[in-house]
């Protein structure tokens, strides 16, 4: 349910977007009433393609830094705009590029698969970016004898890794969030409800995804949610994808695992947020241009191999 004012706001925008050609691009962790108005939701990846797909002279992005400049770096020719300049991610900024510079250097002959979850200029220095939702393509197309640095999600890589059956070094760094839901909470919802399937996303600790009857990125536990028999769901992954959930499964019961599982940044942003910025136009996302086309090279290859047919 929303308020007066915010029932206003959102009709507002909806006005504003189109008289200023903006495109609200999402992700599925920003507020409902967000998604409501935007005009793409999905995960980092769809986001990514959607950003290089719409035709809009400026893109709005509701999520996270790093999701507002990989749109700059994919979007040169575009206005990026953030409604909220300090909506960051702890994980993408506890990566230090000095270790990563001085791991290039000792191992020269090593691939560095960086996660979108990371700073452009992380990005500039890996030899592709990958997703939650196409890691495990993307890595299973180096040779199983390459050595592989995953940065900077220490759970996501070593799922990877034990998906594959290959090693490979992991970054030591997690999201806060994802971390936030405990065995015993997940133990006490599957005695409360023995039939209900566990959705859990690979951000989350091992002993999490040990309980989970699928793993999975943000669009996947959607689409898993949407077709799977199973009638009563336990999800674990940031509050926002409930909004998603209930609307393409509204007869199913979903359970999210904790609620504690809300980013703090991915909330911070707002209707009012979404509002000033695209009146005033600003924050403007911009990347330097040596780092964008660093960067992009990697980002690109990430599109390309993530739509590869691979045996
Ligand atoms: S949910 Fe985790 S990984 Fe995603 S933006 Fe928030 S802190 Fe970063």
């Amino acid at each position: 349910m929303h308020d007066t004012r915010s029932r206003e706001l959102m009709d507002e925008i909806i006005d504003l977007k189109k008289q200023n050609n903006v495109f609200l691009l999402a992700h599925y962790y920003q507020r409902p009433e967000i998604q409501m108005i935007a005009d793409y939701v999905g995960d980092s990846y769809a986001m990514a393609l959607a950003a290089r797909n719409c035709s809009q002279s400026t893109i709005l992005v509701a999520g996270v830094d790093f999701m507002a400049e990989t749109a700059a770096v994919l979007c040169p020719d575009k206005t990026i705009l953030t409604p909220e300049p300090l909506a960051t991610c702890p994980m993408a900024n506890s990566v230090n590029i000095e270790d990563i510079l001085k791991y290039r250097q000792e191992h020269p002959d090593a691939v560095i698969v960086s996660y979108v979850n990371t700073p452009a200029e992380v990005k500039a220095v890996s030899d592709v970016c990958c997703t939650s939702s196409n890691a495990a393509r993307i890595v299973a197309q180096f040779a199983p004898d390459k050595q592989v640095l995953f940065v900077p999600d220490q759970h996501l890589g070593n799922y990877i890794a034990e998906k594959l059956g290959r090693h490979m070094e992991v970054y030591y760094s997690e999201c806060p969030t994802h971390q936030r839901v405990t065995v015993e909470q997940l133990d006490q919802l599957k005695e409360q409800y023995p039939e209900a399937a566990i959705l859990v996303h690979p951000e989350c600790r091992k002993e999490i995804r040990d309980r989970a009857d699928y793993i999975g990125s943000t669009s996947g536990i959607i689409d898993y949610a949407e077709k799977s028999n199973h009638q009563v769901l336990i999800i674990v992954t940031e509050s926002g994808i409930m909004h998603s959930i209930s609307e393409k499964c509204p007869n199913k019961k979903a359970i999210l695992a904790s609620q504690e599982l809300i980013c703090p940044n991915m909330k911070s942003i707002t209707l009012e947020k979404i509002y000033h910025s695209i009146v005033n136009n600003e924050t403007i996302v911009e990347v330097s241009e040596d780092t964008r086309i660093k960067s992009v090279a990697a980002l690109e290859k990430m599109i390309e191999w993530a739509s590869r047919d691979i045996a």
